[in-house]
């Protein structure tokens, strides 16, 4: 199997940025195009303590974020050529693999944790998710901690 089109999932967290990194190293050594996608989970957003902002706003302001995201990893990348730059709406893990399926990817790396930290869990929900149900093979980069 050649991996000619990776798809490197990410939030917020330390623990995304080293996924990234590792997925922005193995595309550079592959020759392989990448895509970044960040996904906005409006059940999340809409419960911010934002006092007085509507939901639909909420969710505009994190897209805003998510895109200012997106841009700072495709410049931490420094490939050849910019990777693609995904932003969704929805359960993360569901559009992780709607994604990647739609691209179509051939790899998926993920972090094995994310914004909710390492906690007693071996993987994080995204990951552990995206790992069952994904059509492509998926590379869990191991947090340091
Ligand atoms: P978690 O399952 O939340 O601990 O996150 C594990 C990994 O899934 C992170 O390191 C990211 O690679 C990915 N991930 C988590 N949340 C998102 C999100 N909202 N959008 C894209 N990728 C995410």
């Amino acid at each position: 199997m050649s991996f000619r089109k990776i798809l490197v999932a990410v939030d917020e967290s330390a623990f995304a940025a080293r996924a990234a990194d590792v997925g922005f190293d193995l595309a550079r050594s592959l020759g392989a195009e990448v895509a970044i996608i960040h996904v906005v989970d409006p059940s999340v957003v809409a419960y911010a303590p934002e006092g007085g902002i509507p939901a639909g706003e909420l969710v505009t302001l994190a897209q805003q974020d998510g895109k200012r995201l997106l841009s700072a990893f495709c410049e931490r990348a420094a490939l050849q050529a910019a990777p693609r730059a995904f932003i969704h709406v929805g359960k993360p893990a569901a559009e992780v693999v709607k994604a990647a399926r739609d691209w179509p990817a051939d790899l998926i790396v993920v972090g094995s944790h994310g914004r909710g930290g390492v906690g007693r869990l071996l993987l994080g929900s995204v990951a552990e998710v995206v790992m069952r149900h994904a059509a492509c093979p998926v590379l869990v980069v191991r947090s340091k901690e």
